[in-house]
């Protein structure tokens, strides 16, 4: 069975193929401005352990467009991996907001678009593209079932006292106001690896998954099951991310906007654009802050860094006591956790009194694998868990239609 996995963005669309034979990568790719004068697709095809990749440069008017080219090139005799597009089984999407309507993922049809347009309010930017990439995808992929999987879906097992702000009663019961989570795809994903990897049942595992990439969110899962996350309503809560910055003093805006005159859009493009790394340091990308930190020892970059790590801390001692039960590991995964020695230093290296310790020799090499990095007289094991959002996406739409 092959699965075909779509990301879409407002001017992009991101794929994979994936057989689920062996749940290998064979074809993968990404759209990039649609609806400007020039688009651009690069497109990858995987055979035998070789990465070919193929360039195009051409208007792409629309996601229909984009996604045409894709099924053109997937099929293509001299760059595809497949001889016609009924070859591909079903199609999964990355759909990021299901409101509370949705803990699990689902087979599309006409009530569950109504009810993702429902949670636009929620995700005005993200679900209006998930929108159209479903309807895109189920003309030109006809003959197959389009399955939705949700970031928000993994996180609708929190209880009520971790989703719920001290808010009047009524923003939540009339408007949604509450904590809905994101990234759920990927801190299951990265749960259920490490639970095998313990060889530990997943209804008895307990960890904190700690997802930092460009954003950054962790979850407290207890017996396999997420009970509470970092990021709310938003994304913009929780870790200090890249762009965004993460918890702050909620009277900030109405400060910016009284005091500074900044205006209702300024505020909100500051904290999601403006602030966290790039705020403290100008810089987003952590190789760029790390290499500051580690050739010029540059004062500004180490204190984001330990801003970094410290948030984190924080973070681990409250899931620990939100989760209240021996913990059996503590999880690092995405673009940051999987690839940085120096944050899952900086983040462990005070933690010992939790029996957090890590060994820096299986620290510091770098890895691609699935690891054990503590020593070996942690009580709690530090793992580093590559994550693969596509791959659970996959997995999920093959169990949803059986
Ligand atoms: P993601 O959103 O998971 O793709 O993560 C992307 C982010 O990971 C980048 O913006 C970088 O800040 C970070 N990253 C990637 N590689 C490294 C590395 N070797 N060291 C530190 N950070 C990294």
């Amino acid at each position: 069975m092959k699965v075909l996995v779509i990301n879409t963005g407002s001017s992009s669309i991101k794929y994979q193929l994936i057989d689920m034979s062996n749940e290998s990568n064979i074809a993968a790719g990404l759209v990039e401005k649609i609806g400007e004068a020039q688009g651009r697709i690069k497109h990858k095809r995987f055979i035998n352990g070789q990465e070919e990749e193929t360039v195009k440069v051409l208007p792409i008017e629309n996601h229909q467009v984009g996604l045409d080219n894709v099924a053109a090139l997937l099929t293509d005799p001299k760059v595809g991996v497949i001889k016609d597009k009924k070859e591909v089984d079903a199609v999964g999407h990355r759909a990021v907001h299901g409101g509370e309507k949705f803990n699990h993922s689902v087979k599309i049809d006409n009530n569950v678009i109504q009810a993702i347009k429902d949670c636009v309010p929620l995700a005005p930017l993200h679900n209006p593209a998930n929108i159209v990439g479903i309807e895109v995808a189920t003309k030109i992929f006809d003959h197959a079932p389009q399955v939705a999987v949700f970031d928000t879906a993994f996180h609708q097992t929190m209880p009520e006292e971790a989703y719920r702000y001290a808010l009047p009663e009524k923003l939540y019961k009339e408007n949604g106001v509450r904590r809905y989570g994101f990234h759920g795809t990927s801190h299951l994903y990265v749960s259920h690896a490490a639970a095998k990897f313990l060889g530990k049942k997943i209804e008895d595992f307990n960890a904190i998954t700690i997802h930092i990439g460009n954003g950054a969110s962790m979850a407290a899962i207890k017996h396999g099951k997420s009970i509470d996350t970092s990021m709310g309503l938003t994304p913009l809560e929780g870790l200090i991310m890249g762009t965004r910055s993460g918890d702050m003093d909620p009277a900030i805006p109405y400060f910016l906007q009284s005091n500074l005159k900044m205006t209702f859009e300024e505020v909100n493009q500051m904290l999601n654009k403006e602030s966290g790394m790039k705020g403290i340091t100008g810089k987003n990308d952590l190789r760029d802050i790390e290499d500051a930190y580690e050739k010029e020892h540059c004062p500004i970059a180490t204190r984001a860094l330990e801003m970094y790590a410290y948030r984190i801390r924080k973070y681990i001692g409250a899931y620990y006591a939100a989760i209240a039960a021996p913990l059996d590991a503590i999880i690092f995964t995405a673009g940051v956790g999987e690839n940085s020695p120096i944050i899952r230093n900086m983040v462990c290296k005070e933690l010992s009194c939790f029996g957090i310790e890590l060994d820096e020799s299986k620290n510091a090499p770098r890895s691609k694998e699935i690891r054990d990095i503590s020593s070996p007289n942690a009580k709690i094991k530090t793992l580093v868990v590559p994550t693969n959002e596509e791959l659970e996406i996959a997995r999920q739409t093959k169990e949803v239609i059986g």
